[in-house]
């Protein structure tokens, strides 16, 4: 990895003794789903504060739709969903971790409504969806398709209500803080619109600052999606996992201008047809499971019928479920698509895959133990092992709740064992000026995009990747040497090493694997059925 990406161990110089502090029992980074999960059962026992770098409806879980996996309907069984969740892992799944999170689904369901999360009934009992590559119809989901939203406000409301919990809003961490001596967590250095640099001192630091996104041109996820918990995590030095892996959805809506607006796995699972544009039905060309298919099948399909066929993107036609019913189920889907203009009845629905969920992040237990002390990591920032190579539809809100909870407890724990008050340290931080030429940041910005896309995206090659891991070791030594004083610069800083991360574990997985699909090595290869761990040290890249 080039050296700009490992040079400073903070992405500012500062004096701690120069900076405001505050001081917390348990600090909590990021108010999705896992964060504020987290947050609800660390505080059942100490003080915790919970930030986010922009508003709390802000995140992937606020966006979600499909719904949250969990085995409740009498034909179904948890057997069946750890089953399921373990052929979608290709190989690569852990399978303590898919056993723990499986079984509390059920539990984590009933607290979700006893919490008054809203969940839709269909004759007397919880309606469930169908997603791809379940047996069975398990998906929970709340006002059709707006079950992010529900679940965030759920926990937001409960939160906010919490007499031991604060919420900072528009406070974006710039990096965690390390002790110089045994490399523990203390708290962070953040940046608040309004106060400016503060340190934030803390006994335990959980880090639930979601995914990535945004390192793609196309994306399903929100603005906030920059792989900010995997870069900062990374110079603080914890080890991460999979970071090659990334989830591509098949179909978020292809309109040019617009952003990629997902539509939901659900509404195959509701019998939505993919045809391209002359009416032709093709997934029954690439996989015997049709619409159905694992994600990664389905975004592989449509990407090779597009190319064979010369077009930008395929349909989806809803016309035979009818629009009474859609709109009932996907109430949100069915706005949008009014928004531009599609009659469901009438009309296709133009669609293409984009980057969804990252599967890789911070290397943690089913706890949110990472590898240094003092540091949690939850949902889609953590790397548990539940996801293998290739995440189940809707398995992912599920971690959220279950380590999140987990997390919570055992970081309150730990902070309640710390009896020492707690005190601002020296911590200084001395970065060499630069006089290198300063490159224009939204150019940075969208080139990474386009880039990874194009080689780093659903189809992957080995001698594009080392071109990408090239152009992207450039850009950093004109970015990277910089010191950026609002976090549009410390954004870019991140995606940039996220994204040579990316790179160079996809570059280094020499094999197809669950959603890491290489052309030269189109096979899967048994003996690369491992994890691809990397940290950093000094000055060095260590992946085992
Ligand atoms: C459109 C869409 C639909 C989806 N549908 C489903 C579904 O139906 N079922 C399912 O299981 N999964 C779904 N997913 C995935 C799922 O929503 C996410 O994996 C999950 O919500 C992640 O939750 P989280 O709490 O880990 O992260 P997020 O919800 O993304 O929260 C991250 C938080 O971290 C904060 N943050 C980030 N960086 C910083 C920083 N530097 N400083 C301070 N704060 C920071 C953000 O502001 C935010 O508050 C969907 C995702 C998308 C994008």
């Amino acid at each position: 990895m080039d050296k700009p990406y490992l040079q400073h161990r903070y992405l500012l110089s500062f004096d701690s003794r120069d900076i405001g502090h505050i001081f917390t029992d348990v600090l909590v980074i990021g108010a999705g789903a896992a964060g504020l999960r987290a947050a609800l059962a660390a505080a059942g026992n100490a003080q915790v504060l919970v930030l986010t770098k922009g508003q709390t409806t802000q995140s992937n879980t606020y966006d979600a739709q499909g719904g949250i996996a969990a085995a409740m309907a009498e034909s179904d069984s948890i057997e069946s969903h750890i089953a399921d969740t373990i052929a979608c892992a290709a190989g690569m799944g852990d399978e303590s971790v898919i056993r723990r999170v499986v079984s509390e689904a059920p539990d984590a369901i009933a607290e979700m409504i006893e919490w008054s999360l809203p969940v839709d009934i269909e004759g007397g009992k919880i309606a469930l969806g169908r997603e791809g590559a379940h047996s069975a119809d398990r998906v929970v989901h709340a006002h059709g398709d707006a079950t992010g939203k529900y679940l965030a406000e759920t926990l937001i409301a409960r939160a906010k209500d919490h007499e031991n919990i604060k919420i900072f809003e528009n406070c974006f961490v710039v990096d965690l803080l390390t002790d110089d001596g045994d490399g523990a967590v203390v708290g962070a250095l953040t940046f608040h619109s309004r106060y400016g640099l503060q340190m934030l001192w803390a006994k335990q630091t959980i880090l639930a600052a979601g995914g990535a996104g945004m390192l793609w041109r196309e994306t399903s996820n929100p603005p906030c999606s920059t792989a900010d918990a995997v870069a900062i995590a990374f110079r603080a030095g914890a080890e991460l996992a999979e970071m090659e892996m990334m989830q591509f959805h098949p179909t978020t809506l292809y309109i040019a201008g617009a952003t990629r607006a997902l539509i939901s796995e659900a509404v195959r699972g509701e019998g939505a047809y993919l045809i391209d544009r002359e009416g032709y039905r093709f997934m029954g060309d690439y996989h015997e499971a049709g619409e159905l298919a694992p994600r990664d099948v389905v975004s592989r399909a449509i990407a090779a019928h597009t190319a064979k066929t010369g077009s930008t993107h395929v349909f989806l036609d809803v016309r035979h479920i009818g629009a009474e019913r859609f709109k009932r189920r996907f109430p949100q889907i069915y706005q949008l698509c009014t928004d531009f203009d599609i009659d469901i009845e009438a009309d296709l629905i133009p669609v293409r895959p984009a980057a969804h969920y990252m599967i890789g992040g911070v290397k943690a237990d089913v706890e949110g133990r990472t590898s240094l002390p003092g540091l949690w990591a939850c949902g889609e920032a953590a790397c548990t092992g539940l996801h293998g190579a290739n995440r189940l539809a809707s398995n992912s809100l599920l971690e959220t709740l279950v380590a999140g909870k987990a997390a919570g407890i055992e970081a309150s724990a730990a902070a309640s064992q710390t009896n020492a008050k707690l005190t601002a340290r020296r911590i200084t931080s001395v970065n060499p000026h630069s006089d290198r030429t300063e490159l224009d940041l939204a150019d940075i910005r969208n080139s990474l995009r386009s880039i990874m896309w194009r080689n780093a995206g659903i189809v992957r090659s080995g001698a594009r990747l080392t071109e990408t891991k090239e152009i992207i070791g450039f850009w950093g030594s004109y970015v990277m040497d910089k010191e950026f004083f609002d976090p549009a610069g410390w954004e870019v800083q991140n995606m940039l090493t996220a994204s040579m991360l990316v790179v160079e574990c996809a570059f280094r997985r020499a094999e197809t694997r669950g959603v890491h699909h290489r052309k030269d090595f189109p096979e899967t290869d048994p003996a690369w059925a491992r994890r691809q761990i990397l940290r950093r040290t000094e000055q060095q890249l260590v992946v085992t």
